[in-house]
């Protein structure tokens, strides 16, 4: 038994699955997870001492490669002046700053620990300022684990297989009205039905946990007339996209050609450590306490050492860093596109700017039903040949695969040279 295989069992003793992430826990690719050890630029170690190429990117927040020394160094500053004051900073004031000079939309900004806690209180904002109980989200979009948006949730719910949660009330259930993405029809007949019950649409500005599902052309502007013809807000949640697709995000990547009421941030704003954020519509975002009604909180939000992480992120996050993504990705998407054609395995990669991942199955996705229907043992397989080369795939044939700044040549060539054997295994020869 080696080293991660001794701590999979020891953790399993102490913690649930052995993680606190139910997607970590390798369930649907079988196998024992890397328990990691250290991380820099494009690599991750795990305790087994083994060094891998890292396409997991902490699911999204190492846009700049792991441990970049300048991001390091400040969080280091900040940590030698105070863990946690629970009182207002001037980091704060200037990533809220920075924020809003990237994202239009964003006019003002509240700072949270995690994307669940942006999309919850998304929901709960745009509860307090409507007036009304239902929410609408599409089948396949993931936004974090609030009662009220697991409803046919992505990520780790569709790696399980899983068609909501438990202990999620009937009362939460019924207010959330889930519609087939991209299914312009189908929203209009919700909002013809039950339009005047409806708060908001949330959805990912680019679905990245079914796998990755662009918008059709015009989708995004279509929900922002439809919910603004009907008196509900729209909640765009960047959580995954934001800062990392451009440096507006996906809205910035649509040129700005439509402005959500709410949008969400998470991952790389706060540069690997716990911060997320939610911005908004000033007179919406005014609602919150203490200035209005709506109450939300917390000990840790704003934290100085993760405002710092996101700031230096952001300050560092220039065009050569966009370019430099999007072209390995590209790079990428070409490479493995070949290598499982060559195979003869039926695939299709789909891109959202420079986040892709590799559906496979024949033919065009652009629902949730579609991403389920393709051969999850076939990607197992792959994953794991992948692995066997020392290259770290996400887990799980529904996420999105990330690169980063400090995928350089060498980086590249040795994900490159696994793929056709990785493509091999998954045609079973
Ligand atoms: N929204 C989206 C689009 C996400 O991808 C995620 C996490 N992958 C979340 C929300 C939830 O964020 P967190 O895991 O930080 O709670």
């Amino acid at each position: 038994m080696n080293r991660d295989q001794e701590l999979f069992e020891r953790a399993r003793r102490v913690i649930p699955g052995g993680v606190d992430s139910p997607v970590r826990a390798f369930g649907s690719v079988g196998g024992t997870p890397l328990f990691i050890s250290r991380a820099e630029g494009a690599y991750v170690f795990d305790e087994n001492g083994d060094r891998y190429v890292d396409l997991v990117c902490s699911w999204g927040p190492a846009l700049l490669g792991h441990a970049h020394p300048e991001v390091v160094a400040a969080v280091r500053e900040a940590a030698v002046r105070g863990l946690s004051f629970g009182a207002p900073t001037l980091a704060e004031v200037e990533l809220a700053e920075a924020v809003r000079a990237r994202v239009p939309a964003a006019e003002q900004v509240r700072f949270v620990s995690t994307g669940t806690e942006a999309t919850m209180t998304a929901v709960r904002l745009a509860r307090g300022a409507t007036g009304r109980d239902a929410i609408v989200k599409f089948a396949g979009c993931y936004h974090g684990h609030s009662d009220a948006l697991l409803a046919a949730a992505g990520s780790g719910v569709a790696t399980q297989g899983l068609p909501g949660s438990a202990g999620v009330t009937q009362a939460a259930a019924r207010d959330t009205i889930v519609v087939d993405y991209n299914d312009l029809d189908a929203l209009e007949r919700v909002f013809a039905e039950a339009g005047d019950r409806i708060a908001a649409v949330i959805t990912e500005a680019a679905p990245c946990n079914m796998g990755v599902v662009a918008p059709a052309p015009g989708f995004n502007a279509a929900l922002r007339d439809l919910t603004s013809r009907h008196g509900a807000l729209l909640i765009v949640d960047e959580v995954l996209t934001g800062f990392r697709v451009h440096g507006g995000g996906w809205l910035g990547l649509e040129g700005n050609a439509y402005a959500p009421d709410l949008v969400t941030f998470g991952k790389v704003v706060g540069g690997g450590m716990p911060l997320a954020a939610l911005g908004g519509r000033a007179d919406l975002m005014q609602l919150l306490a203490p200035v209005g009604p709506v109450y939300q909180a917390g000990t840790l939000s704003g934290n100085p050492l993760a405002t710092a992480a996101g700031l230096a992120t952001l300050r560092l996050a220039d065009r050569g860093i966009y370019g430099h993504v999007d072209d390995r990705s590209t790079q990428l998407q070409l490479a493995v596109g070949e290598a499982l054609t060559a195979a003869g395995v039926p695939h299709v990669v789909q891109n959202a700017g420079n986040l892709f991942s590799v559906f496979f199955r024949d033919g065009e996705v652009s629902t949730y039903d579609d991403a389920k229907a393709q051969d999850q043992a076939a990607f197992a397989r792959f994953f794991h040949a992948m692995l066997d080369q020392k290259v770290a795939l996400p887990p799980s044939a529904f996420e999105a695969w990330f690169l980063s700044a400090a995928h350089d040549d060498k980086a590249m060539d040795q994900i490159v040279s696994a793929l056709p054997a990785a493509a091999r295994a998954a045609a079973g020869s």
